[in-house]
């Protein structure tokens, strides 16, 4: 069996920014279910927030970060990513991440819910995939060793410590242990849970299932964030048209032609993501139309093309030009607030296993994550766990402090009803529908009782899709049950029967198997 100093298992910018760190530091594995650049981070558009700005100010990004995250933030963990992200982002320059620049000087854009333009972005809205090509060439160029089409199947821990993963080789079907000292899950989010999603294939919550059998903390799961503006044409899956569009003048209109937004909110088409979601939905019922437009013919069509090369291109390769006819759009599953629980260093309650990227929750995001702070969150955090396990690092004790907790199980379930077969398409329609943007109890309550069949009945997984839904199947289990128990709604969470956020809420829901 061959042992490694790290063993890091994932290949987004969280695996992968990690995997160069700790190479100076000792042996590196990093397993990956598919290609090294099969991963959500790829499909970033927007950028990545710091307060590197003349006018800005950390202070600033605490604040908006705060707002954002609806009275659930970690405030401690808010003032280590606002305070510490103008050094990482100095790191990523080092390392080669090609960031626009306006004369001379890193461009900054406006985001929604930012206070002022915060936003580095590369390629205009490409930033994701030059994060994630600059770091997977310098992994490759190391002595990193990178195993590719390997999906992280079991944690191995012996007398409550980790000691490993098992694996299974996804071409041969066959499965290897190896063992390490640090193993770092980077394994990313679940927004495959939805019908309507605009995630890689990838994100399948493997590692939030793979963690809570061994016994580790799951947070805040209900709250899953969804995009307003995923593009809705028939016959294409969803895909981003990033918030940053609407930071440079787009406008969202009604089928009928009317900009609603000033109708919900005064901070209109910049509002939060929860409530620009909520409103598209209810302009969509208004109407009887399953979309609403982002409309930039107003823009030059040179500020069109060179800030949103991708989307442009996107679009007009399914024949919409965007920069003449308006986008249709809707929302879409976007990402996980909740996750495994961490501590400031990046710690999980359970000795030896480090958690960090969108699998993880460290409390920056509270209720609603801020645009473009997941991949801030991911530099920052990570090096943190660098600076935890280095060689003779310093042992300080953890500073971030959460608030109050409260601890739950699985519960069992009852049913009497015939359920439906499971299957990845059932799955993600019964999340779509019964797990929503909108939620109630009864929803919840449907879903959480089919999940349960769903769980006990599937033979055990013997291929990649088959871990998958396995893993869904228990991911979701814990999304739902945490938005059953949360009777109140609060940013990304709305509970159509709770419609109001209450204070007795202001904790946090916990879910472990002890
Ligand atoms: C369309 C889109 C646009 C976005 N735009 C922005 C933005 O502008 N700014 C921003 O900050 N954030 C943005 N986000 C969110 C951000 O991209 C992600 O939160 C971040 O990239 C997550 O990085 P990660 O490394 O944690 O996960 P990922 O990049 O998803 O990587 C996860 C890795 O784990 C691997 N993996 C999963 N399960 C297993 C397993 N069982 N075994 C082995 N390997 C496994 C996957 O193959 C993959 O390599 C966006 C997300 C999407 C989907």
């Amino acid at each position: 069996m061959s042992y490694y100093d790290y063993i890091i298992v994932g290949s987004g910018i969280a695996g992968l920014y990690t995997a160069l760190l700790a190479k100076e530091q000792g042996s590196v594995l990093v397993i990956t279910k598919g290609s090294i650049d099969d991963c959500n981070t790829k499909h970033a558009q927007g950028g990545i927030a710091a307060a590197i700005g003349r006018n800005d100010s950390p202070k600033l990004h605490f604040k908006d970060t705060i707002v954002a995250g609806d009275g659930l933030c970690d405030e401690e963990a808010v003032r280590i990513l606002v305070n510490e992200a103008p050094a990482r982002i100095a790191e990523l320059v080092n390392l080669g991440v090609p960031f626009d620049t306006l004369d001379g000087e890193i461009a900054l854009t406006l985001e929604a819910a930012h206070s002022v333009p915060r936003i580095l972005h590369a390629g205009g809205d490409a930033t994701g995939e030059h994060i994630e090509v600059t770091l997977s060439k310098r992994v490759r160029a190391s002595k990193i060793q990178v195993l590719e089409d390997s999906q992280a199947t079991e944690i191995l821990v012996e007398n409550g410590i980790v000691r490993g993963i098992k694996a299974l080789d996804c071409h041969t079907g066959s499965v290897e242990e190896f063992e390490c000292h640090c193993l770092i899950l980077a394994t990313g989010g679940a927004g495959q849970l939805y019908k309507f999603n605009t995630n890689s294939d990838i994100a399948t919550g493997d590692g939030i299932a793979l963690a809570f059998k061994v016994g580790a903390e799951i947070i805040d799961m209900e709250f899953f964030q969804f995009h307003p503006t995923a593009l809705h044409l028939p016959g294409v899956t969803p895909f981003l048209i990033s918030e940053a569009v609407r930071g440079e003048g787009g406008i969202l209109r009604n089928v009928d032609g009317h900009r609603f937004m000033p109708d919900y909110t005064p901070r209109g088409d910049l509002a939060p993501r929860d409530i620009v979601a909520r409103s598209i939905l209810n302009e969509m019922k208004k109407t009887g139309s399953d979309r609403v437009f982002i409309d930039v013919t107003h823009l030059s069509p040179y500020v069109i093309t060179t800030r949103f090369p991708h989307i442009y291109r996107f679009c007009l390769d399914h024949g919409l030009d965007i920069t003449k006819e308006l986008v249709p759009v809707s929302p879409a599953a976007h990402y996980m607030m909740g996750g495994i629980k961490i501590n400031s260093w990046g710690e999980t309650n359970i000795a030896g296993l480090f958690a960090t990227g969108e699998i993880a929750c460290t409390g920056v995001h509270g209720a609603n994550r801020l645009a473009s702070n997941s991949m801030l969150e991911v530099v920052v955090f990570s090096k943190r766990i660098m600076e935890k396990t280095a060689k003779g690092a310093k042992q300080e004790a953890p500073n971030a402090i959460r608030g109050t907790e409260v601890h739950h199980v699985l519960s069992q379930r009852q049913i009497q009803e015939p359920v439906p077969a499971p299957s990845l398409s059932a799955l993600q329609k019964l999340h779509w529908d019964k797990v929503g943007v909108i939620r109630n109890r009864e929803s919840l309550t449907q879903a959480a009782d089919i999940l349960a069949v769903w769980q006990k009945s599937l033979p055990p997984p013997t291929d990649r899709p088959s871990c998958e839904l396995h893993n869904l199947v228990l991911t979701g289990r814990l999304v739902t049950e945490a938005a059953l128990l949360r009777e109140e709604s609060r940013g990304a969470h709305f509970r159509s029967d709770f419609p109001q956020s209450s204070p007795k809420w202001q904790r946090h829901t916990i879910f472990s198997t002890k």
